[in-house]
Parts: structure tokens; C-alpha cells; sequence
């Protein structure tokens, strides 16, 4: 190769890997997403505000339009959350997902943060029994650090995803971070592969969903911003989940709260908990941020843009999580992954042009 064209190599990738970096500020990414201790000694918190601040909130989700403008990654071109239309999703092999430590949480702390009631992983937490995800067609491993929900203010509407334009009447959303950045304030800075946000809709029947409970019973004592308590039941993450995990939706996308930085690996699973009316109506008894009823706390659906939407079936066989070749039948599973784009740039360095069957699909989930 010559001396040139080893430059102009150079040049491409470092253009390239500049892409892939976040442009947020750290502050701004701080902002409206779970602090850890090392970024909050307090506490884990998903957009949380003080509530003895007298000013009036940087955003609210009864003006989501008017979010981008304090917030210009609002206006992004990879937002969530999405109208999902299955007949337009990719159909792609993953590994099953692998739940570690999803047993019993002890301890959690419960926080009404003007916006949703949220379900902290206890600072210093066993490391030991740290709940964490692998698998699933994430690269590496993914640490627990919240549960949020999002709901209506009837049970027309409520969740953030659509399916078909279809809502649910609830969406819980289940955040990790990728522990390859040492934690979560590291992770929530870098694009594309920072957090991995599980979610899980609810529909609603008659009777109370009994593994809810824990989570519910106590919402009576966070009924204004900033309250807070501990749980005095464990929880059991593992039965939050819905019965089969073994198919999802997956995207790349944002936080779906300002600063909406576009940072999240995206998983709807397709089949939905349950929950009761009597259950949700005390999500619906909590107050917001300006002493409202916190109700229809959800964003609406963002353009898809050019963004492809997978789907992982039941159908398609699953599949080693040893699995790294690119140009194995099974390469679906990894072409959106940023180690997708090292082996590829390992093997090409100096030939920027992927082959049309990768390229198509990557240039649409990433910045190409
Ligand atoms: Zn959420």
C-alpha cells in the first residue's frame, strides 16, 4: 500500500470513529439520566429534579414539541420512541437473552422524580448479586440500574412504543449500562452501545399481577416530586419479565426523556405483562413536577427515519454467543455492533466500502 493512500486511510477512519463519538456535553447528558455515585453521591435518579427548586421545569411531557428547543438532540434523526410496523422489521438471529443475578432485589429504592416513579438499584449493592444482561445480540455485558414506567392517563394510551399505532396502556423500561465503560455515568457519554433499555408492555386484566406488587403497594408514600422510600419487599426482576423474551423488537435509538441522547440498544419484547386497573389507577394517583396528576407520561412517536427495525423470532434457530464472523449466515445478529464495524475495519483497513449486504444494513442503523 502506498504511503498516500495509507494517509488517506487514516484520514477515513478517524472521520469515521469521530462519528461515533457522542457530542453532548457531559452535563447535558447528566441531566436526564440515572446518576451514579460517582457522578451523584446521593443516588441513582432517571431525570430527576429537585423539588425545592422554584423554576419552572426545564421540560415537561405535556409540551414534548417544545423539548428541542433547550434540547436540540431532541430533534435528532435517531429518536425514540418508534411506531413499530412488524411487516417493515428485519427478521434476524440473536442469542437468547441470559439474565444474571435477576433473582431477588433487595432494598430497592423507590423515587417519585416528577416525571415517572422509579426503581433504583441501591448504591453499593453487592457486587456480587449485581443484577446484568448478556446475550440477545448486545456486545458484552449490560449492568441493572433502574426500572421506570411510563403510563396513561386512561388505558387507551399509555405506552411510548406503538406497535401498528396501537398503544399499550403502560410501558415499563428496564435500564442497563454497558460495564465496559466502568460505570454508568461513562457509559450514558459514549453513543450507540451506551445503555441497553429493556421494555416491557403491559396490558390490562382483571386481576392484579401478584409479582407487580412489590413495586406497586408502596407508590402511596411517593405521591409528590422528590418523595422517596425504600422497599420493603424484594423484587424479583426475573418475574417482571413477560413470559417469552425469546422475541423482541430491536432498534438503535435515544432516552426517550431531555436531553434524548441517541445512546440506547433498544429491546420491545413483543409479549406483554399484565397488570390491573386497580393496579395502574396508583401510578395515576402520583403528582408531577408541578403538582399535577402524573398521567399520559409518555412521548410520542418519533420518525424512524432510516433506522431498520429487527425482529428477532422464535422461528430462527438460536444461536452460540461465540459467534463474531461477520459473514456467517448468522451476521445479522451483528451488524449493527460497533465490534461488527472493528472486525470489518480490521479486515478492510484502507477500503472503506463495505460489501452491499452489510453496508445497507449498516448505514442505516449507524452514522456511515
Ligand atoms: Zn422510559
Amino acid at each position: 500500500m502506498s504511503r498516500s493512500s495509507v494517509i488517506t486511510s487514516l484520514v477515513i477512519t478517524l472521520v469515521f470513529f469521530r462519528l461515533l463519538v457522542p457530542t453532548t456535553s457531559t452535563d447535558e447528558t447528566l441531566e436526564a439520566l440515572p446518576a451514579t455515585s460517582e457522578a451523584v453521591k446521593r443516588k441513582w435518579t432517571y431525570s430527576y429534579r429537585k423539588p425545592d427548586s422554584k423554576s419552572k421545569p426545564a421540560w415537561s411531557h405535556k409540551d414534548p414539541e417544545a423539548w428541542i428547543r433547550k434540547f436540540p438532540t431532541c430533534g435528532g434523526k435517531q429518536q425514540s420512541p418508534i411506531n413499530i410496523q412488524p411487516n417493515l422489521t428485519v427478521i434476524t438471529s440473536y442469542p437468547n437473552f441470559k439474565f444474571h443475578n435477576y433473582g431477588f432485589v433487595e432494598g430497592m429504592e423507590l423515587i417519585n422524580n416528577g416525571h415517572s416513579a422509579a426503581y433504583n438499584l441501591p448504591i453499593n449493592y453487592p457486587k456480587k448479586k449485581t443484577p446484568h444482561i448478556s446475550g440477545g445480540g448486545l456486545d458484552g455485558i449490560y449492568q441493572f440500574a433502574q426500572i421506570h414506567m411510563h403510563w396513561g392517563n386512561d388505558s387507551s394510551k399509555g405506552s411510548e412504543h406503538l406497535i401498528k399505532s396501537k398503544s399499550y396502556p403502560a410501558e415499563m423500561h428496564l435500564v442497563h449500562w454497558n460495564v465496559k465503560y466502568g460505570s454508568f455515568a461513562e457509559a450514558s457519554k459514549y453513543s450507540y452501545d451506551g445503555l441497553a433499555v429493556l421494555t416491557i408492555f403491559a396490558k390490562v386484566v382483571p386481576e392484579d399481577n401478584k409479582s407487580y406488587q412489590p413495586l406497586v403497594e408502596q407508590l402511596g408514600e411517593i405521591i409528590k416530586n422528590g418523595d422517596e422510600t425504600i422497599l420493603r419487599k424484594p423484587v424479583s426482576l426475573f418475574e417482571l419479565l413477560p413470559k417469552r423474551t425469546s422475541t423482541f423488537y430491536r432498534y438503535f435509538g435515544s432516552v426517550t426523556t431531555p436531553a434524548c441522547q441517541e445512546i440506547v440498544i433498544w429491546t420491545i419484547f413483543d409479549k406483554p405483562i399484565e397488570i390491573s386497573e386497580k393496579q395502574l389507577n396508583k401510578f395515576r394517583s402520583l403528582k408531577d413536577e408541578v403538582g399535577d396528576r402524573m398521567v399520559d407520561n409518555f412521548r410520542p412517536p418519533q420518525p424512524v427515519n432510516d433506522r431498520t427495525v429487527f425482529y428477532r423470532s422464535h422461528k430462527v434457530p438460536d444461536i452460540p454467543l461465540s459467534v463474531t464472523d461477520p459473514y456467517s449466515p448468522f451476521s445479522d445478529a451483528y451488524k449493527w455492533s460497533k465490534s461488527t464495524f472493528k472486525n470489518y475495519a480490521n479486515r478492510f483497513w484502507g477500503m472503506f466500502d463495505p460489501p452491499a449486504h452489510l453496508r445497507h444494513a449498516f448505514c442505516r442503523t449507524r452514522p456511515c
